[in-house]
């Protein structure tokens, strides 16, 4: 924990007048802003005032007209925002400016509790209590193109050459091919305080993948949404544009961002996923966990798959799941279990796209396990063997994010999970998303539809 004495000093060690503050929205887009430096140290003890349209605006800052907790009814007044000091870093790329996270975890905002941030904070401490750290990891693949040829392409997103050509996964030449852009990635992230695990080229022309170092959930959290911000801007110092988006294209896999899962003890001395005994290597803590996200995984699904886009991805045969199965080192179930002995044993949510919301992404992981560990589930269904895309004996994931919205909304396990006000805005926004797109003529319908003579 760092001391309010502590940034002070650091602060004033720096060049910058500035401090940059962010907050992440329902989307898990960073939204902030420019403080002066005192302005700044004067709210560290207190709160701040945030304008609530932060949650008000979809990722097109259209203002939604269907939630309740602000809106043109509210006159959209200011949330209370608090920083939190642990979150301190310096931006590598823009001349170590000072950059500070900060959340709505006041009374007020619990009160209405739907800020992504303090709905994680709150099951961490839950899980705590319990006495389970949770520590975790997000994974990212996404897609890399030429910038000059957007301009080029007036937002029409379709002419855009990647900046390698080819299904090349894993390959050491495309790395050299764009190596000051992936020793940037590696050298910056980790000053940012973004430590990579893996860094590599992916299936698919311009993929690459990336898997951050495991930490704690609200740091795996942090690290997770600072990274997509982190590759677009370092990327546009490269002529390249980044794109998290579940599903680009039909033809090709979609990316993932796969979270990797285990609980230990407070001291973190204990991986207590781990058990030598067991003959998968699974502790039965671990096994109620997992049969936890196994039953709530349809009710809370938004949570890992939170727009239109996302649905595109969970197709079968594109390494993305879609029926309701774990296995074990199975990279065609929805959660997979990775025996990685005394250390690594863990669990991988395979159903999570790389356009998610860390936060609550990672906050459904945790709490629907601890719902696994809560009521004692058993994992009494054997886990599939071979091609789980045809294990059909527990069903199928919602298949688009109207079916899988109506079926959030109306769940009593994800008012118990999350609250019902944060059920209730949450799952607003995806269907305010839903009419979005619903409301479009797409160019499939037209090339469909037209009937030309
Ligand atoms: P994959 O098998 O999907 O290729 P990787 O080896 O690329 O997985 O990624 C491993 C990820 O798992 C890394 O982000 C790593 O930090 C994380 N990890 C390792 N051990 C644990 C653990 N005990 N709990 C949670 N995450 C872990």
């Amino acid at each position: 924990m760092i001391d309010k004495k502590e940034i002070i000093s650091k602060l004033k060690a720096s060049t910058s007048t500035h401090v940059k503050v962010a907050v992440a929205d329902i989307d898990g887009v960073l939204r902030g802003k420019f403080m002066h430096r005192d302005k700044f140290i004067s709210s560290l003890d207190d709160e701040f005032g945030f304008c609530s349209v932060v949650f008000g605006w979809d990722v097109n800052d259209q203002v939604y007209d269907n939630v309740e907790i602000t809106g043109w009814h509210t006159g959209y007044g200011d949330f209370p925002a608090r920083i939190d000091g642990n979150t301190f870093r310096k931006i590598p790329w823009q001349e170590d400016v000072p950059f500070f996270l900060a959340d709505f975890e006041s009374s007020h905002a619990t009160d209405q509790n739907v800020c992504p941030r303090a709905l994680l904070k709150n099951i961490i401490a839950q899980s705590e209590q319990a006495g389970y750290k949770p520590i975790f990891a997000q994974e990212f693949e996404w897609f890399n193109f030429i910038k000059g040829d957007i301009n080029a392409s007036q937002n029409s997103f379709k002419e855009m050459t990647p900046i390698t050509s080819g299904m090349f996964g894993y390959s050491i030449l495309r790395m050299s091919d764009n190596y000051g852009f992936f020793r940037d990635l590696l050298a910056m992230l980790e000053q940012f305080g973004i430590p990579l695990e893996g860094l590599h080229t992916e299936t698919g022309p311009g993929v690459m993948e990336a898997a951050i170092q495991c930490s704690n959930a609200l740091e795996a959290a942090d690290r997770a949404t600072l990274f997509k911000s982190a590759v677009k801007e370092i990327g546009k110092k490269h002529g390249i544009v980044a794109s998290f988006m579940a599903k680009q294209t039909k033809e090709l896999p979609g990316c993932s961002g796969h979270v990797h899962q285990s609980l230990w003890d407070l001291k973190k001395e204990k991986n207590l996923f781990y058990d030598a005994d067991d003959q998968l290597g699974m502790s039965e803590l671990m096994k109620q966990f997992l049969a936890g996200q196994l039953y709530c995984l349809r009710d809370i699904l938004p949570l890992f798959a939170p727009t239109v886009n996302s649905y595109k991805r969970l197709t079968e045969g594109a390494w993305a799941p879609t029926t309701l199965t774990w296995g074990i080192d199975n990279r065609t179930t929805a959660l997979r279990v990775i025996d990685g002995g005394p250390k690594a044993t863990r669990i991988e949510h395979r159903v999570v796209g790389s356009d998610v919301n860390p936060y609550l992404a990672i906050a459904a992981c945790l709490a629907s396990g601890l719902y696994g560990i809560k009521h004692k589930l058993s994992l009494d269904n054997p886990y599939t063997v071979g091609n789980g895309y045809k294990d059909l004996q527990h069903g199928v994931l919602p298949r688009n994010l109207y079916e899988a919205t109506n079926r959030m909304a109306q769940s009593e396990i994800a008012s118990e999970l999350f609250g019902e006000k944060f059920v209730d805005h949450f799952c607003k926004s995806r269907l305010w998303e839903w009419r979005q797109f619903s409301e479009q003529v797409t160019d499939w319908e037209t090339k469909r539809y037209f009937e030309i003579i």
